[in-house]
């Protein structure tokens, strides 16, 4: 990365002897969205308002454009926020709301009513400037916060699980629109979610947190397909997880000994005990090539119909005791004439068998 624009370092947070963040460390470069994804009390949140100076770090430094930052004021730390809750001022017209930081920065009334017409166009809402939020869905009032968040052009844009509250139709149409407005403006942009599915569609970055810590940063196919740690396999997207003996030729499930051809299994002494990560699309049905050592034969437990495809669970005395989730499609179950009890033959993707000591 070229030179930082927002660096964190050594960033704590203790609360009491709690420590809800230990010796956190990110940086994140000009105009890029990064979304801090985790389980509820990772300290995600936490990290955000640590940014913001809404919370105050135990120990760390932030930087900003290369100004430190750890000691400032919110008022004076140039960004703009959007929390969860909209959080706009009901007794205010939206007028009024979105003009809230430019009113305070004392800026002229004509170069007022100019920016927020401008800003409510941005976020898709002309003409709104004199409804009151009580009188806008939820999705038009998140509008309204971003429009006001971006009221004073901030350099830094954080916003704290924005879609959380709205429903899914919504959320998808709003996620879209925030991520091609971010891109517009190039404003370095901070989301915290615990949405996977958000940070994929959004983020150009995802930092995966757990307990206080950063478990990995990466593009969301990085974190997808190269879990670094245990935590991020089995937090990131659905996983078969398989318990394996390391032999000669390759890793025994159960009464077969299957190829892996994943860098993660160098290193690992023959006769270990290893947990084997497989994507359920990393299971095929087809095609399967005569003599492929990685083909197994299996049969239906379950069948979930999910849309276009379905999630199947398979056993097979290949596998010894572990059940496998595959991705097999509808129309591949009708024309082989699969159901719950039949066989088939499934091939492990080699290449794909990702390995942890
Ligand atoms: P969620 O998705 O549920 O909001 P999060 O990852 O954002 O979770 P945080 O809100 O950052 O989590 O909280 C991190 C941890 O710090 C949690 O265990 C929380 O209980 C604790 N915590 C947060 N604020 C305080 C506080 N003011 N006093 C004591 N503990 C706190």
């Amino acid at each position: 990365m070229s030179t930082p624009y927002l660096r964190l370092s050594g960033i704590r947070k203790d609360y009491g002897s709690f420590t809800a963040l230990n010796d956190v460390a990110l940086d994140i470069a000009q105009g890029e969205f990064v979304c801090f994804l985790g389980p509820s009390g990772c300290g995600k949140t936490t990290l955000l308002r640590i940014i913001a100076g809404l919370e105050v770090q135990s120990a760390g430094r932030i930087e900003l454009g290369g100004r430190d930052i750890s000691r400032l004021p919110p008022a004076e730390r140039d960004y703009g926020i959007v929390f969860q809750s909209y959080a706009l001022f009901p007794n205010l017209s939206v007028a009024d709301n979105v003009a809230y930081g430019l009113v305070n920065r004392r800026a002229g009334k004509a170069q007022v009513t100019a920016r927020v017409a401008e800003l409510l166009a941005l976020v898709g809402l002309p003409g709104s400037q004199a409804r009151f939020p009580a009188q806008l869905s939820g999705g038009q009032q998140q509008r309204i916060a971003l429009a006001r968040a971006l009221a004073c052009a901030p350099s830094l844009l954080l916003l704290d699980e924005p879609l959380s509250a709205l429903d899914a139709i919504v959320r998808v149409k709003l996620r879209g629109e925030i991520r091609s407005l971010q891109r517009k403006l190039g404003v370095t942009t901070v989301m915290v979610t615990h949405d996977q599915e958000e940070a994929f569609a959004v983020a150009d970055r995802i930092v995966v947190m757990n307990h206080g810590g950063i478990e990995q940063v990466g593009t969301a196919i990085q974190i997808y397909r190269e879990p670094a740690t245990l935590f991020v396999a089995d937090f990131v997207g659905r996983i078969n997880a398989l318990t394996a003996t390391l032999e000669a030729g390759g890793l025994r499930l159960g009464t077969q000994v299957f190829r892996c051809e994943h860098e993660s299994l160098s290193g690992h002494a023959a006769g270990r005990e290893l947990r084997v990560y497989l994507r359920p699309e990393d299971v095929l049905a087809r095609p399967i090539p005569d003599g492929d050592s990685n083909v197994f034969e299996a049969q239906i437990d379950a069948i979930e119909f999910m849309g276009p495809y379905c999630l199947v669970r398979v056993h097979g005395e290949s596998l010894g005791s572990a059940k496998l989730t595959v991705y097999l499609s509808l129309n591949y179950l009708a024309e082989a004439q699969l159901q719950v009890g039949s066989r088939l033959k499934l091939r492990l993707m080699a290449e794909r068998m990702r390995v942890f000591s």
